[in-house]
């Protein structure tokens, strides 16, 4: 089997460097949770395959083209010729302000059949399988899908994991919580951001965690953007301050950081490492342009630790 499959939409991102009114030059990349984790692993040597939904258009091809240039294994992704891929526009309005809109309602990647990712996960057999809580907000039949696969995978012994990347776009925190609490509880390793805990469970940070882990949880890991990030497990809380470094853009790192910190879980790590794994490859994608493109090879994270020729990290 492989190391890591996941699987969600991925569309084609247009980003302009200015107000869209006024049109102008815009860029053309590829954008999705799911991939960008999947591309930061495959870039840290992992096996890695995803699998989704795009439509038979240039958007789908160039999804398909990134993914696989990137080391990514695509062979369970299907073309939907029905729909289209879906697309978003990242507007500059301001230095300050980015404004965000989708053309994805009705898109080849919410269409997620659970056939799809049921015969992936049994052709691919993967030690981990990554889910984020973004394809369950997509539709019904994706969101039966994550459930689903999160239950028989679990249940047949992969280990599971959840980012729960909650896009308040696409549904509310309600909607969420009712969703993401029993796929949390199938995980074995659940990331958040300091304010989504309470997306998967009650209480404050401790609460929540405590409740996590007596559901069989074994790691929870929370980011706390340029202040770090956190894990716990029954043997306790470690925390990790942030990589000093420049920020461009902070698209990213939470994908980035995921990426390492599973990274790391594969690679047999103690919590702690994974964590700073993980921190690692969140300053390297905050400190270059692109949600993924910054995304680090183990090669660029020995310059962090003193670029020894030979070194191993
Ligand atoms: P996004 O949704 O924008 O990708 P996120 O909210 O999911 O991000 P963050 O908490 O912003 O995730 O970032 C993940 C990790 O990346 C942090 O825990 C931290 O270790 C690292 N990181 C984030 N921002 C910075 C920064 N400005 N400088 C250094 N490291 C950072």
């Amino acid at each position: 089997g492989i190391d890591v499959l996941t699987f969600g939409e991925s569309m084609v991102a247009f980003r302009s460097d200015g107000p869209l009114v006024q049109g102008g030059l815009q860029t053309t990349r590829v954008a999705g949770a799911e991939s960008n984790v999947a591309i930061g692993l495959a870039r840290l040597g992992h096996s890695v395959a995803w699998a989704g939904r795009v439509g038979a258009d240039p958007f789908g091809r160039l999804v398909l083209r990134e993914l696989r240039a990137e080391g990514v294994d695509t062979t369970y992704a299907v073309v939907d010729v029905e729909r289209p891929t879906g697309l978003m526009f990242v507007e500059q309005r301001t230095a300050d302000l980015t404004l965000v809109e989708y053309r994805r309602t009705g898109s080849a990647g919410s269409a997620l059949d659970p056939a799809d990712v049921g015969a992936a996960v049994a052709r691919t057999r993967p030690r981990l399988l990554h889910l984020t809580g973004i394809t369950p907000a997509l539709s019904a039949s994706a969101l039966e899908c994550v459930t689903s696969v999160a239950e028989s995978a679990s249940a047949a012994g992969v280990l599971v994991s959840l980012d729960v990347n909650h896009r308040n776009r696409l549904w509310t925190r309600e909607q969420a919580k009712e969703a993401l609490t029993p796929i949390a509880r199938r995980a074995a390793y659940v990331i958040a951001s300091d304010d989504e805990l309470d997306l998967v469970a009650d209480g404050t940070e401790e609460e929540a965690v405590a409740s996590l882990l007596a559901h069989g949880v074994v790691q929870v890991a929370v980011k706390r953007g340029p202040r770090g990030a956190s894990v716990h497990t029954v043997a306790g809380r470690v925390d990790v301050d942030a990589v000093p470094v420049t920020a461009v853009d902070p698209i990213g790192a939470g994908d980035a950081f995921t990426a390492g910190f599973l990274s790391g879980v594969l690679d047999g790590l103690d919590p702690g490492e994974c964590l700073r794994r993980g921190a690692e490859a969140g300053a390297f994608a905050v400190s270059a342009k692109g949600d993924w493109e910054g995304a680090p090879t183990r090669a660029d994270l020995a310059l962090l630790h003193g670029h020894r020729p030979g070194a191993t990290v």
